[in-house]
């Protein structure tokens, strides 16, 4: 099969003219610029686009969209009413609400999703019904499934970190599903039981996601209990490694963000100002070799490119300065940097958002059924 886009973006700094993408069975072959529409070439005319990743997804939260956004609060009545919904979820009711998020999801051009996933009534039963939803949808999912083992609601916890690896270790992967792992954060899982998953994700070779200093109460229970910030007691967990990503990651320590230079960083801003959780240190993350990606999270809106927008313009408000994340930037830091920043940099020197998901190479992986465009002429960004 053989797609000819009038115009794609294909990772340079500026869209390119006349591009030829083959695709040989479930992968993309090759692509190539400047090229002639071949007579037997499906002809996509506008601005194409690769398919974008979805780092951070909680499915069922789409259903408070609506409902949770009025009146007085805090991060912590919000999770009351997230707690509300969750005890009505059945894997039966789940698989027609995941199935709803994932495909508003495709039609916002993504084509892979981080699924961190802790509804655990039933087992996996729960688990299996989003991978049904993801393949159903067509869309390619990581399923991060969190150990939960204290607070929170009975149906998300595991008895212990072994049961949780036991019971993670029975769910299947395939050709477009990923089993991956999440702490969901130092308020649900103890220090002892963060190096048990650590090392299950190690062993397995899978992504590991964790909520991190989302809230300052966060950071300040977990000073209490370990002595150290979150960002800390994980990585004396030995959590934090290349394939670790970060979620939030708004209340840092200087020591925190040098830490998370060697790691990824999902940020959420639409639901982190939906919740008056704060802004995040993306400027500074970056700064230090953090690679950064974005998640739809709580679903208060999908729309990653209006996730990518709010780090610049919050920043922008937080800082009096514009321009904080110019495409250009990145290069100026990396001179800029010391010897850490500049081997941190080499370390994670793909800008494949995805690998917060487990994957990796753009090519001779499953392209998206379609490839995204956003426009019949580039910048009306209408979708067919
Ligand atoms: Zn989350």
């Amino acid at each position: 099969m053989k797609l000819w886009c009038e115009l794609a973006w294909v990772g340079g700094d500026e869209p390119e003219h006349g591009v030829l993408i083959e695709i040989d069975g479930a992968s993309i072959a090759s692509v190539a610029a400047g090229a002639k529409p071949p007579a037997d070439a499906e002809r996509l005319p506008g601005l194409t686009i690769p398919g974008l990743a979805n780092a951070h997804s909680h499915a069922f939260q789409r259903a408070l969209r609506g409902r949770t956004h009025a009146g007085t609060g805090s991060f912590w009545t919000w999770r009351e009413q997230m707690y509300a919904l969750a005890e009505t979820i059945t894997p039966d009711s789940y698989l027609p609400l995941a199935r709803a998020a994932f495909a508003e999801m495709a039609l916002a051009g993504i084509t892979v999703v981080g699924e961190f996933h802790y509804l655990h009534e039933g087992g996996n039963a729960m688990g299996e019904a989003v991978i049904q939803a993801a393949d159903d949808v067509g869309i390619r999912l990581t399923l991060l499934d969190a150990c939960y083992l204290r607070g929170g609601l009975d149906s998300f916890r595991d008895r212990s970190a072994d049961a949780w690896a036991a019971r993670v270790s029975n769910l299947r992967g395939g050709d477009t599903v990923r089993i991956g792992a999440a702490i969901h954060s130092v308020r649900a899982v103890d220090f002892e039981s963060s190096k048990v998953v650590a090392a299950w994700a190690t062993e397995h070779g899978a992504p590991l996601h964790a909520h991190v200093s989302e809230q300052p109460a966060e950071n300040e229970a977990c000073l209490e209990e370990n002595g150290l910030t979150p960002t800390m007691t994980l990585a004396e967990a030995g959590a934090v490694s290349p394939s670790f990503t970060a979620i939030h990651a708004t209340h840092l320590s200087d020591n925190d963000v040098t830490l998370l230079g060697f790691a990824r960083v999902c940020l959420c801003p639409t639901t982190e100002r939906d919740l008056a959780d704060g802004i995040g240190p993306a400027r500074l993350l970056r700064e230090a070799g953090s690679k950064l990606c974005v998640g739809s999270d709580s679903q208060a809106f999908i729309d990653l490119f209006e996730e990518a927008r709010a780090i610049e313009l919050d920043e922008r408000l937080a800082s009096g300065e514009r321009g904080r994340h110019t495409r250009r930037r990145p290069h100026r830091a990396g001179r800029a940097g010391g010897p850490r920043e500049r081997l941190a940099r080499r370390r994670h020197a793909d800008r494949h958002p995805a690998r917060a998901c487990g994957r990796g190479n753009r090519l001779r992986r499953r392209p998206p059924r379609r490839p995204r465009r956003h426009g019949r002429r580039p910048l009306d960004c209408s979708e067919r």
